[in-house]
């Protein structure tokens, strides 16, 4: 059954990029190719987000420097928000900057407190290019924007600040995972 179907349940779980790798720190590129193989790569990030327990995945988290993003994310009314977006923009970020827990599935096992917008509103296109909107708010407002930041070749680390900021670095560069120095 297609129609319906549970997304990632035909993906292959791929493995994650770790903090360092450069495919992270790269802005990726828009989507030009709106192919079965954007289809595939979409059903493989639900599949690895799954796999992993995250609530959100961007494709250079998997590999791919390609502007997408998928999510399966709740916000604080606990109302859950399950979707993908192909070359997402943030059009508007607002309400009081919130300081709350994050973490990443590329950095695992650690968590900063980190400073997000309470509001966001991204504009994008799904898998077969139909146009979409999504708001967010709460916590997840906080996904979009830290899903929106990796397309941008950036991590959430990058918000955190004063001896929070220098805690996670430490704990990253100790981590078992840490690439050699
Ligand atoms: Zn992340």
């Amino acid at each position: 059954m297609r129609h319906g179907s549970i997304p990632g349940a035909s993906g292959r779980v791929r493995p994650l990029t770790l903090l360092g790798d450069p495919v992270l720190h790269t802005p990726c590129e828009e989507v030009t190719d709106f192919g079965p193989q954007l289809a595939a790569l979409v059903e493989d990030m639900y599949a690895t987000m799954y796999a992993a327990n995250g609530v959100g995945l961007a494709a250079n988290q998997v590999g791919t420097g390609l502007r997408v993003f998928v999510y399966d994310c709740p916000d604080d009314e606990d109302v859950r928000h399950l979707g993908h977006l192909v070359n997402p923009r943030l059009v508007d970020v607002d309400g009081v900057s919130v300081r709350g827990p994050e973490s990443c599935l590329s950095l695992p096992g650690l968590e900063a407190a980190t400073p997000r917008f309470d509001h966001a509103v991204l504009e994008g296109v799904t898998l077969r290019g139909e146009p979409v909107r999504v708001h967010g708010t709460g916590f997840f407002a906080r996904c979009l924007q830290h899903e929106y930041d990796h397309l941008e070749g950036g991590v959430y680390t990058d918000h955190v600040t004063g001896w929070r900021r220098r805690r996670v670095l430490r704990q990253a560069a100790r981590a078992p995972w840490a690439a050699p120095a």
